[in-house]
């Protein structure tokens, strides 16, 4: 810590990096006055520095300090005193919380086994060896179950590996070598928003931007066409596209035979929709979709930009891999400019995992789908072989996270069950805990920085001494990993033991990769013998993409993506969302119901009092709650998650957050 020593005494800059849950992983500048953090903004452009980033970033992050020093940040380990989920506590040792902790944990084991131990790690705004390095291999160690990230990009993933396998992402800055960029279900208005000016640039140049999105997004806003399409409908769309394409004799025959597999099978299955199906279906215009059949038939080079929203329901395997077809129906790759922009993570080649000790076998782990953790924490029959006893959260706030919200904080309020939580701030999660302790911040640690929008690894140091007694995830790791029988040496979380682990990856570089080297079918090819794409696997658990209709009991899709304000509900405690519900003026006509108006939404699960903002950009039939809100943004202390049901999708067992359905009725 002496590098943070010497800034104590004057106003300096120092550089970092931002882990944030977030594709773009910007170079930071940090000012601190008198040891404090004052000021974050983006490292000044150089050879240290992200070109993404580019000199600006988000101001979510410019008040990250806030957060920092918040008067909700957690000073010392907790105990509970009052109810389960009252927030009341004392404080206590880290020695006299650890011993409890791994204390219960060897208490659980013995009496029900280690599948009742259940440790809750999603660290996704946390640097790599913070999320990936003692903590997951102390639970490896004991043979706990693996709770699977299933809530966000499983999907995605697992659509991904089944078409490419581990074939590269194109580089984020490539994107501005395109003549027409198709931004499907992402909105880099709001998440990823170094994104932007690229497609400016593609513009400015007489290039073309598509955005397939249900709401009139910031992005959609600067769209040459937008198809706002009905929610769990892609797959429709994409289908109906390739179609056409073979239809009109469009279809990129050449580059189907000598680069994919099942090109037939995907293609009989797509000859089912035509155009005006698609229309019908995803309720778009015929003519927004002939206009985009156009463009992606006869502009090259084309780039897709592949989001995370279309995996949000119930088709959001069959949604991704649709759209993944098209692409290849079409044969957009192979050149600049051309290709997917999917997530870049996959060319972090640096290992931060823990090497397993040698002669030590290593125990089977169950796992567990995050999306039924509600259900196994509740004791619902047939969940889970035991009875949960320990649940351990770290970097995650499942209280306002998770699907099947008013399940889960039945879950998370069962008094059987010691629940300890690791974070920077008092959660609505950390309020239900038996025991709370301190996180760092990413400004306290030694680290790695990846990303999964740039081909970039960047080392931080600590720039600001810790706050409170906060402790990394690997220095918790290795405080119970020690009392639970594991060497000090397999476990060491000293700072210095991280720095040194890091240095010896010899990171010389902070590009992986430089632009213009990851052309897909070019540079980078799908990781199969053949290194062919595959349109149809036969043994999948998705051969081919499928559409399914939703239940319509109530008559509004209820969607919550990301906003500006928040990284998933990071900030929301500091700087909120507004909290409301936004509908189109046609569905509030319907209801008669006004703007600012307060509103119930229900369904069957829950029911929230909320203000109503009639909203132009929204598409009839669909509603918007902002994502992350915490539970105190309601008087009814619930958010869009308690209608999100807890149902999984069909490829990867994702989750339906996009299948949530309501009705809206006046207050
Ligand atoms: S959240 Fe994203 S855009 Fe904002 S500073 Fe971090 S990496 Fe950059």
């Amino acid at each position: 810590m002496d590098n943070v020593a010497e800034k104590v005494a004057e106003k300096v800059l120092v550089r970092t990096a931002c882990p944030l849950d977030c594709p773009d992983a910007c170079s930071l500048e940090v000012t601190l006055t008198l040891g404090r953090i004052t000021k974050i903004d983006a490292a000044p452009v150089d050879e240290l520095s992200n070109p993404l980033t580019d000199g600006w970033i988000c101001k979510k992050v410019k008040h990250h300090a806030d957060r920092v020093y918040s008067p909700e940040r957690i000073m010392t380990p907790l105990i509970r005193v009052g109810a389960k989920g009252s927030g009341e506590f004392r404080s206590a040792t880290w020695d006299e919380a650890l011993d409890l902790v791994a204390e219960k944990i060897k208490t659980a084991i013995a009496s029900h086994g280690v599948d009742s131990v259940l440790p809750y790690l999603y660290n996704s705004s946390a640097p790599k060896l913070e999320a990936n390095y003692l903590t997951p291999h102390l639970f490896a160690r004991l043979g706990a179950p693996e709770i699977l990230h299933t809530i966000c990009a499983a999907t995605y993933g697992a659509a991904w590996d089944q078409v490419f396998g581990e074939m590269l992402s194109i580089d984020t800055l490539d994107v501005v070598d395109a003549k027409l960029v198709v931004v499907w279900g992402a909105n880099p208005a709001v998440s990823g928003t170094h994104l932007l000016p690229l497609l400016a640039k593609v513009q400015k140049a007489g290039g073309k931007l598509v955005v397939v999105d249900p709401r009139a997004t910031g992005t959609a806003s600067r769209a040459d066409l937008h198809l706002a399409v009905r929610p769990g409908t892609d797959v429709v769309l994409a289908y109906a596209l390739s179609n056409e394409l073979v239809r009109t004799g469009k279809v990129a025959t050449q580059f189907l035979e000598s680069h994919t597999t099942g090109s037939k099978e995907f293609l009989t299955a797509a000859s089912k929709y035509t155009l005006e199906d698609a229309s019908k279906i995803c309720d778009v215009s015929l003519d927004k979709i002939r206009e985009l059949f156009e463009l992606i038939a006869n502009t090259q080079p084309a780039v897709l930009r592949m989001g995370y929203g279309p995996e949000r329901n119930r088709n959001g395997g069959s949604s991704v891999l649709a759209v993944l077809g098209l692409w290849l129906v079409a044969g957009h790759f192979g050149t600049n400019g051309s290709g997917i922009l999917a997530s870049t993570s996959d060319g972090f080649s640096v290992d931060v995992h823990a090497p397993w000790p040698k002669d030590v076998a290593r125990p089977t782990q169950r796992t567990l789908n995050m999306n039924h953790v509600g259900r196994v924490l509740r004791g619902d029959a047939g969940a889970w072989p035991v009875k949960a006893k320990l649940f351990l959260i770290q970097g995650a706030n499942p209280a306002v996270t998770a699907v099947d919200q008013v399940g889960m904080l039945a879950g998370l309020a069962n008094e059987e069950i010691f629940t300890v939580v690791h974070d920077q701030v008092m959660t609505d999660t950390a309020k239900f805990a038996d025991v709370v302790l301190p996180a760092t911040t990413h400004f306290e640690v030694h680290d790695l920085v990846g990303s999964y929008g740039s081909y970039t690894a960047q080392v931080i140091s600590p720039v600001i001494e810790r706050v409170g007694e906060s402790r990394t995830n690997n220095e918790l790791a290795a405080g119970l990993a020690t009392r639970l029988g594991f060497s000090a040496d397999e476990f060491n979380g000293d700072p210095q033991s991280i720095a040194d682990r890091i240095a010896e990856q010899k990171m010389h570089s902070l590009q992986l990769r430089k632009p213009g080297t990851t052309v897909q079918f070019k540079d980078t090819w799908p990781t199969f013998g053949d290194k062919r794409a595959r349109l149809f696997v036969a043994d999948s658990e998705l051969p081919l993409p499928q559409y399914r209709e939703s239940e319509k009991k109530y008559p509004l899709v209820l969607i919550s993506p990301a906003t500006s304000h928040t990284i998933n509900s990071m900030f929301a405690d500091t700087d909120p969302p507004r909290v409301a519900i936004s509908m189109h003026p046609q569905d509030a006509e319907h209801r008669k119901l006004s703007n600012a108006q307060r509103v119930i939404v229900r369904n069957d699960v829950a029911s929230i009092e909320i203000d109503l903002v009639i909203d132009e950009t929204m598409r009839p039939g669909v509603c918007f709650m902002p994502k992350g809100l915490w539970l105190r943004a309601t008087q009814t202390g619930l958010t869009s998650n308690a209608f999100a049901p807890d149902e999984l999708n069909d490829l990867a067992s994702g989750a339906c957050f996009n299948d949530a359905r309501v009705e809206v009725t006046v207050a």
